[in-house]
């Protein structure tokens, strides 16, 4: 999933002002207060999932350190700016969330072992999830934490004079990770930080942060992605049409990762597309002789395949019906899926809806209890067929 994103966004300048997804508003009062003098030493960017906490402060760091800033962005190519770029800046420090699925000693489960993978993971989507970034981990169902040895470690780090730059800086991905014990070793640091030295926090859920650290911060309210923002986003960065990146972005919520995830989701749903015409279409004109053969084929498809075919089938056909019943507007269908509904829907009734519904939901059951593929789809073929003649 990652490696999926790293093409585009290593072309973008992930850190820079320029590479957030809007957030114009947010993005003038950040410069503002950098031009003003006014920054603050400890800041909370807070908002949603895919809202572009993570890469506004990011590029909030970069641009305090650049050596050759304009107005409203970092120049992007000075030394300070090409380090910061590859998250290997010596005043930039990391703190984030981490665990093993290996049985570490707790002083290792810090952020400083786990590094490469967070440069990784971050340059290749600046707009990182949690739990893409447990993904990266490969830590299956743990969740990270962010531990009192980190914690420790931070207060090691920022008691360091600045190496190179005029401020050192520490971004801490996720302050509602940290446990009390944590956050109350933080607490002196927090309330007075050694000189020319900043601390993004950025988090997803400020109600989880102790109350104690919540309460010396400065608030950077990031609000969801504005919709034009996200669907021009969507066009130039993913090549979608006007029209697929307008239904993807209201269907977003302002999150970008969300939008991906939607996109990613049709993007599978084209193969299962085909299928399900294919088999609509065959069983309709009783060509049953092709569906048999197809059935050969499916049956070579791996069995998790074969079953979320089965469950996007059973969307579809709910989706046709609606169309039937003409509530179009409680329908989610793209662009050829939803020409295909429109012909197909007519055949979808309230006479044999939930016969077809009823075959999809039992072939799935029986493939999942390891039935024979070939058989299942050829039994399905057949009884889709005589449901599609009662229409
Ligand atoms: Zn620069």
């Amino acid at each position: 999933m990652l490696l999926y994103l790293t093409s585009f966004f290593r072309t973008f300048a992930p850190m820079q002002f320029q590479s957030v997804i809007g957030q114009h508003h947010l993005r003038g009062k950040l410069l503002q207060t950098v031009h003003d003098g006014r920054i603050s030493h400890a800041q909370l960017f807070w908002g949603a999932e895919g809202s572009g906490n993570l890469p506004l402060a990011l590029a909030y760091a970069q641009y305090l350190n650049c050596t050759h800033r304009t107005a409203n962005d970092a120049c992007g190519v000075c030394p300070s700016c090409n380090k910061m770029q590859k998250l290997i800046h010596p005043d930039l420090h990391f703190a984030v969330p981490v665990n093993s699925a290996k049985s570490l000693t707790a002083d290792k489960l810090i952020t400083d072992h786990f590094l490469p993978q967070w440069r990784d993971a971050v340059t290749a989507n600046p707009y990182l999830t949690e739990a893409q970034w447990y993904e990266a981990l490969d830590i299956e169902n743990k969740q990270g934490r962010i531990s009192v040895h980190e914690a420790t470690r931070i207060i090691e780090k920022l008691n360091f004079k600045p190496f190179e730059s005029e401020y050192k800086i520490l971004l801490l991905w996720l302050p509602e990770r940290m446990g009390h014990e944590a956050a109350n070793r933080l607490l002196k640091l927090v309330e007075e930080p050694p000189d020319k030295t900043v601390m993004l926090f950025v988090s997803e859920d400020p109600n989880h942060i102790i109350k104690t650290i919540l309460s010396r911060t400065m608030p950077v309210r990031v609000p969801p992605i504005d919709t034009p923002s996200l669907e021009a986003a969507l066009q130039q960065r993913e090549g979608l049409t006007e029209a697929e990146a307008g239904k993807i972005a209201r269907l977003s919520g302002g999150s970008y990762s969300r939008a991906l995830t939607v996109m990613r989701n049709g993007r599978q749903a084209n193969e299962f597309f085909g299928w399900f015409a294919l088999m609509m279409r065959n069983a309709y004109t009783a060509k049953f002789l092709d569906l048999f053969e197809w059935a050969e084929e499916l049956a070579k498809t791996g069995r998790e395949k074969q079953k979320n075919f089965l469950l996007y089938a059973q969307r579809l056909i709910r989706e046709s019906f609606m169309l039937n019943r003409s509530a179009a507007d409680v329908v989610y269908l793209m662009g050829e899926e939803e020409e295909f509904a429109q012909k197909f829907s007519p055949f979808v009734n309230a006479r044999n809806v939930e016969g077809i519904f009823h075959a999809l939901n039992l072939a799935q059951e029986h493939i999942a209890q390891n039935g024979n593929p070939k058989i299942v789809f050829t039994d399905l073929f057949l009884q889709i067929g005589k449901l599609l003649k009662r229409s």
